[in-house]
Parts: C-alpha cells; sequence; structure tokens
C-alpha cells in the first residue's frame, strides 16, 4: 500500500447518468425495437416543444444536424457561410461537406460569442446562412444578426435549455441544431437534433436523414438516430431544470472561491444567462499553462477550444480570437463535480500563492 497514493484525478467532464437512464436503455433493449423508432418521435416531439419547433429531426450527431441544417437550406458550391474563428472545427466541416465556402468571423473574447460587427463586415451576396454557435453556455448576440437578413443557424449543441431575452435559444433562427455528444450538457452517447419553426424546413430535413423507401433518386444520408440513444435523451431531458441547477450552483461557487484572484471569470450577459456548460477562466497569458498543468495533478483543465479554426486553415488577423485562445481555460463542471469542486478550487487558489 502507499500511504501517500493521491486522489484518482478529476475529469473535465464527465455525463450525469444515473439508474434512471440505465432503466430507459433497457427497457428499448427488452422491446426489441432498438432502431429509429417510436423513442426517437417522442424525443423530437419532445425537444421540438422545448424551443416551440414545428418539428424535429434526430440526428445521428450534432455534424450531421448542421450537414442537413445546410443542404436544407439549399447551400452549396458558390455560397458563403458566415462562421466565428473560435469554435470546434465540427462546424466548419459541415460547410465543406455542402462544397459552400467558409467565412470566418472574429469573436469578442469578453464573451466568446461572435463578435455581430465582425459577421457584419464578412457578410456579402454570396452569404446564405450564418451559422451562430451559443458557446460555453452562453446566447449569442442574435439581435444584432437579425438585422443582417441572413438566415441563421442557431448551434446549441453547448446551450440546451438557456433563454435570450426570455425566449428559448433554438427557438429565433430559421433552423437550430442540437448534440448529444457524451461530454454535452443532455447526452445520447453521440447524437444530435434539428428543430425549425418551419414544418416544410423540418420535412425536408427529414427526408434527406434516410435513404430507405423513395422513389426518386437524389443523394440522401444515413443520419439516423437509434431507439436506445433518443430513451437515454428522454431519460436526460426529464432532469435537464436540475442539470442546470446544479451547473449554476456550481458555477457561482468557483465565481466567489476566486473573487480575490486576478481571473476573468464568466457570467450572465444582460438578458442572457450563463447555463454553465464550460466554466471558461480567463487569466494572464502568462499563467495559461501553468493552469493547463494543474492536469499533471489531477485536475483537468483544458483550452475549451482546441485550435482556432483561422489558424487551421492559415489566416492571420482574428485578435478576439487570438485573445481568446491565449487567455481562456476551462475548469471542470459537471453535475456530478460534487466535493470534488473543492480540490479544484484548491488547487487553482495554491497556484496563485492563495492556498
Ligand atoms: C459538439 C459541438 C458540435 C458537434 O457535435 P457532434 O455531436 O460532436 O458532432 C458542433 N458545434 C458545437 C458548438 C459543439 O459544441
Amino acid at each position: 500500500m502507499d500511504p501517500v497514493a493521491s486522489p484518482p484525478p478529476i475529469p473535465h467532464s464527465r455525463p450525469t447518468l444515473g439508474p434512471e437512464d440505465q432503466e430507459a436503455v433497457a427497457a428499448v433493449l427488452t422491446s426489441g425495437h432498438i432502431a429509429e423508432g417510436e423513442q426517437v418521435a417522442f424525443f423530437e416531439e419532445e425537444i421540438a416543444k422545448s424551443v416551440g419547433a414545428a418539428g424535429g429531426v434526430a440526428t445521428s450527431s450534432g455534424t450531421a444536424a448542421l450537414h442537413l441544417a445546410l443542404r436544407a437550406l439549399n447551400v452549396g458550391e458558390g455560397d458563403e457561410v458566415i462562421l466565428p474563428s473560435y469554435v470546434c472545427a465540427a462546424v466548419l466541416h459541415a460547410v465543406h461537406y455542402v462544397g459552400a465556402t467558409p467565412r470566418l468571423a472574429d469573436c469578442d473574447p469578453r464573451t466568446f460569442n461572435l463578435d455581430p460587427n465582425a459577421a457584419r463586415r464578412v457578410a456579402g451576396r454570396r452569404t446564405k446562412a450564418i451559422i451562430v454557435p451559443h458557446l460555453f453556455g452562453l446566447p449569442a448576440d442574435l439581435d444584432a444578426l437579425i438585422p443582417l437578413g441572413i438566415p441563421l443557424i442557431e448551434d446549441c449543441a453547448q446551450t440546451v435549455g438557456a433563454t435570450l431575452q426570455g425566449k428559448p435559444v433554438g427557438s429565433i433562427g430559421e433552423v437550430t441544431v442540437f448534440s448529444f455528444y457524451a461530454t454535452k450538457v443532455l447526452t445520447t452517447g453521440e447524437g444530435g437534433m434539428l428543430t425549425s419553426p418551419s414544418a416544410s424546413f423540418v420535412a425536408r430535413a427529414r427526408d434527406l436523414r434516410e435513404y430507405d423507401e423513395k422513389k426518386d433518386y437524389q443523394v440522401r444520408y444515413n443520419y439516423k438516430m437509434t431507439d436506445l440513444q433518443a430513451a437515454l435523451g428522454r431519460s436526460q431531458l426529464k432532469r435537464l431544470p436540475q442539470f442546470l441547477a446544479a451547473r449554476r450552483a456550481l458555477a457561482l461557487s468557483y465565481t466567489r472561491a476566486f473573487a480575490d484572484l486576478p481571473l476573468l471569470c464568466p457570467g450572465d450577459s444582460p438578458g442572457r444567462p450563463h447555463t454553465f456548460y464550460r466554466y471558461v477562466v480567463r487569466a494572464a497569458q502568462e499563467m495559461v499553462p501553468r493552469l493547463l498543468d494543474l492536469t499533471s495533478r489531477g485536475v483537468t483543465c483544458r483550452r475549451p477550444v482546441f485550435w482556432p479554426l483561422h489558424r487551421a486553415l492559415g489566416l492571420t488577423g482574428f485578435a478576439g480570437t487570438e485573445e481568446a485562445w491565449e487567455t481562456a481555460v476551462s475548469l471542470p463542471l459537471y453535475p456530478s463535480l460534487g466535493a470534488d469542486q473543492e480540490r479544484v478550487i484548491q488547487a487553482v487558489r495554491n497556484l496563485y500563492g492563495e492556498g
């Protein structure tokens, strides 16, 4: 026995899975109907209802939902799509899947969200859509983007359950996408969803999702979700209010514990309460490697965006994104963090000599 064995590392994210999730999935297994079926239909209705949409189209991933959204908007070669540089590569991939040209726009490093002025500067005659992720749980400034008159694809992969001026995020754009990947607020393991206020748009996306029993031939996909996944998603969705309350309580504890440190902590924007998918602090640039290195001491910290898209594409500029990338560190935050939060707080405070 090692008398000074260290406690197990604290992961950066962890799904919140309980006995009710196990029962929901087991019931589908017992039923024998494991592919797309009634559980998927119910899950689609429930998510669509939560954002006041005409319907939902469950998919195998958030990336697939983005691809269907662009296809159903008839975005293709010769068209341009605006997206932020400060977001994961999935968003850029979807633009390339349809052969469109990505136009990256800078983010506002104070909110990490797409800067509407930067979006306006790259908008033009060929712009067919703007993909707006609500990043880390904070709703983006849609009010400033709507006047551009370009269809908005709300990316709620990180922000399910959030509101904007009292309206649910995902209820404002022409089309909305969700991801239910293992680390997201709600999970189905892998999975996604597309919703829209337009019933005909939903029907078009649904037609593209699956290839079977069609008499006409056009390129279609197999992006279906299984009933095993949908049952898990429904069971998770029932606990969304609890998940969000737990996240907010943990986030406020961090903010209180770091009040005297030279860190910028995340919080609400006016009319846009944060739902804390991530707790992303901004630190002096020289402190960032040290915060990331807490991982080697059992407190897993991450850059919340692995690599800015403009750098991946060899572009320069994007001062806001550069600033965000150079200063942002994401700390562990999820409902099951519990008492481990104290270890994270102590590790961060020790780093600043405030043990
Ligand atoms: C996770 C995520 C995606 C991609 O979803 P997948 O289910 O992993 O394909 C897209 N956009 C954002 C903002 C995400 O966080």
